[in-house]
């Protein structure tokens, strides 16, 4: 899409700093650091968020989590990471381009905010 932000960001025409990309996914630093490894996971396809993702997609929304997983390793924070969908405004979604953000290196609390 053409005004989206992390389309812009897959496109290079937003710099950012990419950890890993392949045919299907996108991974970088988030820009606001909530965690000593915080970094957002993407489709390359635009999809708006887990609730505008279609039985079509699932393939892709799984492949997001499994990069996800595999950049844990590599950062060898597996001892415990959390990934999160922030889905809708109200639990704080503010990019409308499906993210899964990668949380670790620090202990995580339950239940989270
Ligand atoms: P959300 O709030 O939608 O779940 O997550 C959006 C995330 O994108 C936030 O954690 C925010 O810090 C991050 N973010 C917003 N704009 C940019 C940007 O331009 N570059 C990067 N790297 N991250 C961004
Ligand atoms: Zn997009």
């Amino acid at each position: 899409m053409n005004d989206c932000l992390f389309c812009r960001i897959i496109r290079g025409e937003i710099p950012s700093k990419k950890i890993y990309e392949d045919e299907h996914t996108f991974a970088f630093e988030d820009i606001n650091p909530q965690a000593p490894t915080h970094a957002l996971i993407i489709p390359k396809e635009h999809i708006g968020g887990l609730k505008e993702a279609t039985a079509e997609q699932a393939e892709i929304v799984g492949r997001c989590h499994l990069t996800a997983a595999n950049i844990a390793r590599q950062r060898g924070i597996e001892e415990g990471y959390r990934t999160v969908l922030n889905v809708g405004p109200g639990a704080g979604q503010s990019v409308f381009h499906l993210h899964v953000h990668l949380l670790g290196g620090r202990s995580l609390h339950w239940p989270p905010g």
